[in-house]
């Protein structure tokens, strides 16, 4: 149990997208009108799906931040034209610590709000204008400013409208095809994984770096990790941290099983992991964009065994 039972994990900025409490997504065939980028194509291979989404413009893979490398798609990619999320809202059915320990999409949003708590009480002391991110829960596919994506991406990132978007049936995949243990630390870390990069965007850390380079030492690495940090910096404070108006903090005081837990799950999303045990092939270092398993570690550790966001400077480091 990773929760507290009792805590209060109300939030007003997690919701589900479309199809109601059911998440149920979005009907299946085509839209007219309402698609914000219009999609071109089908039955494209699992492997290249996010290749040729990149390569077509429908998802932009610069302007999101996905939990995982190109060629690490999860799902049979997108099938048709998506509706902005109109309808949809908020999980009602999650209210206590106790929902959270029993629920992917409320543990989610447990996370999320731990994250709200403690960010918006550092950020501002290291020079960042805090703002608490939207987070959307959707089921097989998503409209969202950065384009239309699929349960395929992975969870990820929006910039352009401040939003994690995660569909829960990835921590089916996370445990089962990547290999990573089922701990809700594991699952917590990839929700804080996102919202690092919320913090990211914040900061500004994302202008002038180059997003499409590729490697150890690339700056998409560097970008990677440091959210890696910061989902380290969360986990460091997570059991300390006061939860909504000042209550009881959301998470009891973690275990070392959680930190492994957590570590088994930034191991699992690493690149040189995701090219031969799971995709069977070679390891190419030049390709990575997200970091070896070690490096994802090393830098969640970083963060922490510290608990401080200056800790986080991947950008600085000589090598990462
Ligand atoms: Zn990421």
């Amino acid at each position: 149990m990773t929760f507290d039972p009792n805590a209060d994990i109300r939030s007003d900025n997690v919701r589900r997208a479309g199809g109601g409490s059911s998440g149920g997504g979005f009907p299946r065939g085509p839209r007219r009108g309402r698609v914000a980028i219009p999609m071109t194509g089908g039955g494209i291979g699992i492997t290249l799906v996010v290749f040729v989404l990149a390569a077509t413009g429908v998802i932009p893979a610069s302007v999101l931040d996905s939990l995982l490398g190109a060629g690490s798609a999860t799902g049979s990619g997108y099938e048709q034209p998506v509706q902005p999320h109109t309808r949809g809202g908020a999980l009602t059915e999650c209210r206590t610590g106790a929902d959270a320990n029993r629920n992917d999409d409320c543990l989610v949003q447990a996370t999320v709000e731990s994250a709200d708590g403690l960010w918006s009480r550092i950020a501002p002391a290291a020079g960042i204008k805090f703002r608490e991110p939207q987070t959307v829960i959707f089921s097989r596919q998503v409209a969202t400013a950065c384009g239309n994506a699929t349960s395929a991406t992975g969870p990820f990132y929006c910039p352009a409208d401040s939003t994690i978007y995660i569909d829960t049936s990835f921590y089916r995949e996370l445990q089962a095809r990547f290999g990573s243990s089922s701990g809700q630390l594991a699952k917590s870390y990839v929700v804080a994984h996102e919202y690092g990069h919320h913090i990211q965007n914040l900061q500004g850390a994302m202008r002038g770096i180059n997003r499409r380079s590729t490697g150890p030492q690339s700056d998409a690495v560097r970008l990677e990790l440091q959210a890696d940090c910061y989902a380290g910096v969360w986990a460091r404070h997570a059991a300390s941290t006061p939860g909504p108006g000042n209550s009881a903090p959301l998470l009891k005081p973690l275990t070392k099983k959680d930190v492994q837990d957590a570590l088994s799950a930034a191991a699992a999303v690493g690149d040189d992991h995701i090219q031969k045990d799971v995709a069977g092939g070679q390891v190419q270092p030049e390709s990575w964009t997200h970091g070896s398993s070690q490096q994802r570690q090393r830098w969640f550790i970083t963060g922490y065994n510290s608990g401080e966001i200056r800790t986080c400077d991947t950008f600085s480091a000589d090598r990462v």
